[in-house]
């Protein structure tokens, strides 16, 4: 008997640059992926339809990877306390391999799945950090203390030394029938759809799903001059696909992140002009905010459910239920933000742009805890991520660890800087897309353009609310 190995994937759903994965391989060809449909996780109310879809989709890609370089990726269904340590008995398996990561609930389904497999005297081999560049803890201030402002951060994290991807293992040697046998008696089952889960998604995917879907996405856009070369100026336009929409893929893993470096860095090599390297070193810095929102996750789990900065744990939200269903269906009067709010409904994606806009009115104007927004996002997002969701929700409400307390966006400006045309509008508003640039982007609707179209006033006055917003702000500090 050989030495059979258990690779869990969790958020790393793939074959290619996977730390942990490639580690098992090392050791043996008789490496079987696992996958397990959490309960704890599915059956959460945060859990967005589109991002279910998605994943079940990567997860039949990766299947499909596995059997072509002649190994397997079961599926379970259950606590994977439970479960994983049950599948490796049966299966006679020396070791059961997993990928770290950072968020909270991970930890602590970790630490109870390698208590059980400890129990069992299953060995364990956990110490790779896979969905990060650098590992937490590898960052630190001077002092050695986790950083909180991302300013340093970037300065400190871009020097740091960044791995090559990793190789793709190939060869694997599969379960025997009879092994099978014993897998699909523990539980092992065909890979469910996703209404069988009990969610629903009839639109496209707003991104391809799978490994090598994402690998095109990737070179698509660290190849072409007009993509990565001119990030800096056109990732601000949310009508322009100006942007990688690579953040589904890196938050299921179905991408490495070395991989990303790499593409970026070959990127920079090939730049010819100061325009191209600097945008090239935007969309790195943008990487790193995902690090930062990672490595603080990491070192302060509170920020999952609470605002960093005290004085925003008794702030005196207005927190009107009939404004924030306004707001979710994207009907605030506010052309900008319901466009937002409708790109994300329709489609399970929204620009980062109009991410900022439609948070700062949420917790500025409509004086709603960000906490809801955060909840909606996660509930429509197909990259919903809690590190990154509840960061930049943090800064947007400027509760979290930004220096800078008191960012309040004009609808109307944001429009109009970076929506000049109202294409963007018009894309997501049909029913007021024949009006004039000038109305759509300053909101300034005619009285006549109102009642033909049937869109709604502004629910609130942005200089109103703002005044008030600081009048508490202020109460809040003082
Ligand atoms: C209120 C709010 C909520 C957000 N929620 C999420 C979320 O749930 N999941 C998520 O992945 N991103 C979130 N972001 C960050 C950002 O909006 C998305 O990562 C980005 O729009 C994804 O598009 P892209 O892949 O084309 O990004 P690109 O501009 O091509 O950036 C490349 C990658 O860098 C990372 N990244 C970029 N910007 C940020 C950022 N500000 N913070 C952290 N990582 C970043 C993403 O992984 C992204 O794929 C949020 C931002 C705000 C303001």
């Amino acid at each position: 008997m050989g030495d059979r190995i258990l690779f869990w994937h969790r958020r790393d759903l793939r074959l290619h640059d996977n730390l942990g994965l490639a580690a098992a391989r090392a050791r043996s060809p008789q490496v079987t992926g696992v996958f397990c449909l959490d309960p704890g996780i599915l059956h959460r109310d945060d859990v967005a339809p589109v991002r279910v879809a998605y994943l079940m989709n990567c997860l039949a890609a990766l299947q499909g990877r596995y059997a072509a370089a002649g190994g397997e990726l079961l599926i379970l269904q259950g606590s994977p306390a439970q479960v994983l340590p049950n599948l490796a008995q049966v299966i006679a398996v020396t070791a059961l391999y997993w990928n770290r990561d950072v968020e909270p609930y991970a930890r602590d389904r970790d630490t109870h799945v390698a208590a059980a497999c400890k129990e069992q005297g299953i060995e364990i081999k956990t110490t790779f950090w896979d969905q990060l560049l650098c590992a937490p803890g590898a960052v630190l201030t001077g002092t050695g203390s986790p950083y909180t402002v991302y300013g340093p951060f970037w300065r400190n994290w871009c020097t740091q030394a960044k791995a090559p991807p990793e190789l793709e293992p190939t060869n694997f040697e599969g379960l025997s029938p009879a092994e099978r046998e014993r897998a699909n008696a523990a539980g092992a089952m065909p890979l469910p759809s996703t209404t069988d889960l009990g969610f629903s998604w009839d639109q496209p995917l707003p991104v391809e799903p799978g490994e090598g879907a994402a690998l095109q996405q990737l070179e698509a856009f660290c190849s072409q001059d007009q993509a990565i070369g001119a990030y800096d100026e056109q990732r601000n336009f949310p009508f322009a696909l100006g942007t990688s929409r690579l953040s589904a893929a890196l938050k299921f893993g179905v991408i490495g992140i070395r991989t990303v470096w790499a593409a970026a860095a070959e990127a920079m090599e090939r730049c010819r002009s100061d325009e191209t390297r600097q945008s090239v070193t935007t969309w790195q810095q943008e990487l790193a905010w995902r690090e930062f929102y990672q490595h603080v996750m990491y070192f302060f789990p509170q920020l999952a459910t609470g605002p960093y900065r005290p004085q925003w744990q008794n702030f005196p939200w207005v927190n009107d239920e009939a404004q924030f269903q306004a707001w979710c269906a994207g009907r605030t009067g506010y052309p900008i933000v319901d466009a937002a709010m409708r790109q994300l409904n329709e489609t399970g994606w929204m620009h980062n742009r109009c991410r900022m806009i439609v948070a700062s009115f949420l917790t500025k104007d409509l004086i709603i805890d960000w906490r809801w927004g955060e909840k909606y996002f996660m509930q429509t997002l197909v990259d919903g991520d809690l590190s990154a969701n509840n960061g930049g929700w943090q800064w947007s409400a400027s509760s979290g660890m930004d220096p800078k307390p008191l960012r309040i966006f004009n609808p109307a400006s944001q429009a109009k800087k970076f929506d000049p045309e109202a294409e963007y509008i018009r894309q997501w508003l049909p029913e007021i897309r024949h009006l004039d640039t000038g109305e759509l982007v300053s909101g300034v609707l005619s009285p006549l353009s109102r009642q033909q179209t049937g869109y709604p006033a502004p629910i609130v006055d942005h200089k109103r609310q703002q005044a008030l917003f600081k009048e508490k702000y202020k109460g809040q500090k003082g």
